[in-house]
């Protein structure tokens, strides 16, 4: 088995997620007392978010740069960066390691594809939703149309990721916006929703959408585990 690197605290509270979900995989696929063998570093958020707001991605960076540095000179063969929102940085943090990088948009896009689905709609941060880093790669790489939401439902989805999901609030009220984004994304023709936000799937789940949900944390984890275990 190979050793997954892991970024993690972007926030902890999905960073723990994928512990869980690729341990369990592990143990799904090769038995009951079967565990990944895995390294996690894992940032402090505060700075990186703070970078981000300030769009000082410099400085978000340089420490995920590090990061990477880190994971490798202890022993990890690939790396993982959890959080959908700093894949804007993929290449600065491929480059930092000879490491694979495994991307989270090909996992999405993967599944899509098997699937057969040719619309998704994208929900994230506002980084992810309005800028090009999932977007274009899910449309170039994987041949997907991404509808996002609109402005105002864009700052509520933003807002609630920041505000409750990353410091552990699961809200009931902020569930019922993020089903009522995702009823207008399948009336503008959405045929999946991409949970592209590692902390969506805590508030979220299948019972909440009429479309199916292509969760970037798990699917990500998975191909972890893929990796982990093809050698
Ligand atoms: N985990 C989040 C994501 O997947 C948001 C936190 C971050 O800004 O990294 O985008």
């Amino acid at each position: 088995m190979r050793t997954i690197g892991l970024i993690g605290g972007m926030s902890w509270e999905s960073s723990s997620e994928y512990y869980r979900l690729i341990n369990q995989q592990v143990r799904d696929r090769l038995g009951p007392l079967r565990s990944a063998q895995l390294l996690m570093h894992s940032v402090d958020f505060g700075p990186i978010e703070r970078a981000q707001h300030e769009g000082r991605w410099d400085d978000a960076g340089a420490i995920l740069e590090d990061a990477a540095r880190r994971l490798h000179a202890g022993g990890a063969e690939c790396i993982v960066l959890c959080t959908n929102t700093m894949h804007k940085l993929a290449g600065r943090i491929q480059a930092a390691t000879p490491l694979p990088f495994i991307h989270i948009a090909d996992p999405v896009g993967a599944a899509a594809a098997r699937h057969s689905l040719r619309r998704v709609g994208l929900l994230g941060t506002a980084f992810t939703m309005e800028q090009g880093f999932m977007k274009d790669r899910l449309a170039q790489r994987h041949g997907l149309e991404v509808l996002v939401p609109e402005a105002d439902e864009r700052a509520a989805v933003h807002r609630i990721i920041y505000d409750e999901l990353c410091v552990g609030i699961v809200d009931d009220a902020s569930r019922d916006t993020y089903r009522r984004v995702i009823a207008s994304l399948q009336a503008r023709g959405a045929e999946a929703i991409v949970l592209g936000c590692t902390e969506i799937s805590l508030l979220v789940k299948a019972g909440d959408s009429a479309l199916p949900l292509l969760d970037s944390t798990a699917l990500h984890a998975a191909a972890a585990v893929d990796f982990a275990l093809a050698a």
